[in-house]
């Protein structure tokens, strides 16, 4: 029953079912463990002159004047005036007609949406709604769930709901019922229907807090049992440092910085040690990981094994060859890329060398993974932007050798105590210094009244040789949205205008790898003054000459995500500078754009964007995915994740014995890290 399709529920069409598996949800089970993103909180009612701006706001009001509709900018717009004695409000529907006929004068309805001013009148665009009646009537929590183009709520919510009334009795618990006791969970069953649909407040919180214990507990347990297996079962092999170590760092364009040299040492000296290594590498952007994986590299190389460093993005791998294969050119060391847009008759000659040992590293992206590629003797694994790939990725590369080393290397730095667990399974080392010489980047939140000055601004940086990132969050103009920068149309717009005469190129992930590359190399070697490009650039990309960086609709834009995109720029010696552009005054975006002004210290921000957004949003998102957090966050359930810590203990300890159950289920059905990808 939980494992049968969406589509044996009733109401349930072909056309809806395919939108809810853009959401990822193909059964009945992923669908009741869709877990709303919040709660409307439906109880309190804001009088219409209390109302915040550009937040939710419930509202209960007469329909004072019959609706209208007419054509704005080619669109229908229905419209009608409200009121409930503080204040009047214009309620506005697009491209639903039959709205006109849904409201009349003298009924009383409550509205739930956003509150604008806007001609120095309120309103609110598209607001859900119902009769008076109804919503005395009706619970007050409404589940809110993430969602995707014409998927309503109201959609959601009816499906969920007839799931969990057909399929709950077949949901069973997990966590062993002595642990369930003692920490007075709720049951399964009770808390999927509460999580959805709360009875009150109460029962909310408890619900979640089963859920959270739950998924944190299959999370830890799991961590457990690969950290133990990791270096006891799997023989791994001694690479010694090389007499020419010292030799080859001589030969970098720069001396290591502390850290640097620490990580280095850490590093070498868990290539010494008999067992496969298994460590984390974490450094602020710009902190320099690239050269303590060459340093890896090499050592592992003159041992006589073969490399590989794998990159979630082409662009970013294509980077790396060339710095590598520019790094080991004197010491005949033989560097290789393989991609998605290698030729197939490039790849089958690549394929061969590699097998036969003629290929010392292979660098690349997820392409590196795919079952024909097969080494004669492999004895590291690397991966950069390490948040980029789920776990089971990084472990399927790491199974091809004889076990292998594995470094993994990110910039999304997390709190010390969250990469213990998030990443329970691995040893961790920080690169906690930038090299000397940065300036710190200065960064500003402006709104649109700037313009003129940025694009001065930007003129001035150009004319002295630097160049510039345009940052924008979509690739084509879109109707839907309004007011939202697009890559192609803005950069057309600036090539013909305010930049006429520079070199101007846009870049976004939907164009062909052979031309993201070309733009890139161009880009690199100055050739272009101006990118506007969407977050494709936004991993690892190093062009040291770039100095300015504009982000548009900076409210688009996670904190994390805005500290990595500000990362592009103060990457060399000269002075740079993060501008960010947003005219909403949204509670949240402003907390976070103050934030990016206040500090570049990637720690804290990663702190108080987990603060911020909660982990179910940080750790959920495909950019930011670390795990697939459905429901706990880090930060706030710091408590649970304790309490669970130790429980997981006490049952390892215990063994098998007594919790077979468990272990059988964490091998036959329990999969926390499915790729990110
Ligand atoms: P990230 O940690 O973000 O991957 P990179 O490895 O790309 O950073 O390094 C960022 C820039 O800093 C590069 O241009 C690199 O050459 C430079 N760099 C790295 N280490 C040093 C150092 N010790 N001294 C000076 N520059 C360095
Ligand atoms: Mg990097």
């Amino acid at each position: 029953m939980l494992k049968e399709s969406i589509t044996t529920l009733s109401g349930m069409g072909e056309q809806t079912a395919k939108r809810f598996y853009r959401l990822g949800i193909y059964t009945i089970a992923e669908l009741m463990e869709y877990f709303p993103k919040k709660h409307e909180d439906r109880s309190k009612v804001t009088p219409i002159e209390a109302a915040v701006l550009d937040e939710a706001n419930n509202i209960v009001a007469t329909v004072i004047k019959e609706p209208i509709l007419k054509k704005v900018n080619n669109r229908v717009m229905v419209s009608f005036e409200v009121s409930d004695g503080t204040e009047q409000m214009t309620i506005i529907f697009f491209e639903q007609p039959y709205m006109k006929n849904n409201f009349h004068v003298g009924l009383i309805y409550n509205f739930y949406g956003t509150v604008k001013l806007k001609y120095n009148k309120l309103n609110m665009v598209s607001p859900s709604y119902q009769t008076l009646e109804k919503y005395t009537q009706q619970t007050k929590l409404i589940p809110v769930y993430a969602s995707t183009y014409q998927l309503s709520q109201f959609i959601i919510r009816k499906h969920i709901k007839n799931a969990i009334d057909i399929a709950i009795c077949n949901v069973s618990d997990v966590i062993p019922t002595d642990i369930v006791a003692k920490h007075n969970l709720m049951p399964k069953r009770q808390a999927i229907e509460n999580i959805h649909f709360p009875k009150d407040d109460a029962s909310f919180v408890e619900a979640r807090r089963r859920l959270v214990f739950e998924e944190l507990f299959l999370l830890q347990l799991s961590l457990y049992i690969l950290k133990s297996d990791f270096r006891q079962k799997q023989a791994g092999t001694v690479k010694q440092s090389p007499v020419d170590l010292e030799a080859f760092v001589e030969t970098l364009p720069f001396k290591l910085t502390a850290a640097q040299q620490r990580v280095v040492k850490e590093v070498a000296a868990d290539l010494k040690l008999l067992g496969a290594a298994n460590r984390l590498i974490q450094g602020d952007v710009g902190s320099g990981k690239t050269v303590v994986a060459a340093i890896a590299l090499f050592i592992v190389v003159r041992n006589g094994f073969q490399s590989t460093l794998m990159a979630p993005t082409e662009v970013l791998a294509r980077q790396h060859f060339e710095f590598l294969e520019k790094t080991f050119e004197a010491f005949d060391i033989s560097v290789a890329l393989l991609t998605g847009s290698t030729t197939k008759k490039q790849k089958m000659g690549l394929l061969e060398k590699l097998a036969k040992g003629d290929i010392d590293i292979l660098v690349g992206t997820h392409a590196l993974i795919e079952d024909n590629v097969v080494y004669a003797k492999l004895g590291l694994v690397i991966t950069d932007e390490q948040h980029r790939f789920g776990v089971r990725q990084r472990l399927s590369l790491a199974q091809k050798g004889d076990f292998p080393d594995v470094l993994a290397m990110t910039a999304t730095p997390i709190p010390r105590t969250l990469a213990l667990i998030l990443y329970g399974d691995m040893d961790i080392s920080t690169i906690d210094e930038l090299p000397p010489g940065r300036t710190p980047i200065k960064t500003n939140a402006v709104d649109s009244r700037y313009y003129a000055r940025i694009y001065k601004f930007m003129r001035e940086h150009v004319s002295n040789g630097r160049q510039c990132y345009i940052i924008c969050p979509m690739v084509e103009e879109n109707e839907k949205v309004e007011n939202v920068k697009d890559v192609i149309s803005y950069a057309e717009k600036l090539q013909a205008e305010e930049f006429a005469g520079l070199a101007v190129e846009y870049l976004h992930g939907k164009m062909k790898a052979k031309d993201k590359n070309k733009i890139m190399e161009r880009f690199a070697n100055g050739e272009i003054d101006i990118l506007v490009s969407t977050t494709v650039v936004e991993v690892g990309v190093n062009v040291p000459n770039a100095t300015i960086i504009l982000i548009e609709n900076a409210e688009r834009f996670g904190l994390s995500q805005l500290h990595q995109l500000r990362g592009r720029v103060g990457r060399g010696s000269y002075e740079s500078f993060c501008i960010l552009v947003s005219d909403s005054y949204n509670k949240d975006t402003r907390a976070r754009l103050k934030i990016m002004q206040e500090t570049t210290d990637g720690f804290k921000i990663a702190d108080t964007d987990l603060q911020l957004r909660g982990s179910g949003e940080f750790f959920g998102t495909r950019q930011h995915g670390l795990l697939e957090m459905k429901i706990a966050n880090m930060y706030t359930d710091i408590d649970v994740l304790k309490v669970v810590q130790q429980e997981v203990e006490n049952i390892m300890e215990a063994g098998i014995y007594g919790y077979s159950d468990l272990f059988n289920f964490m091998q036959n059905e329990y999969n926390p890290m499915a790729p990110v990808l």
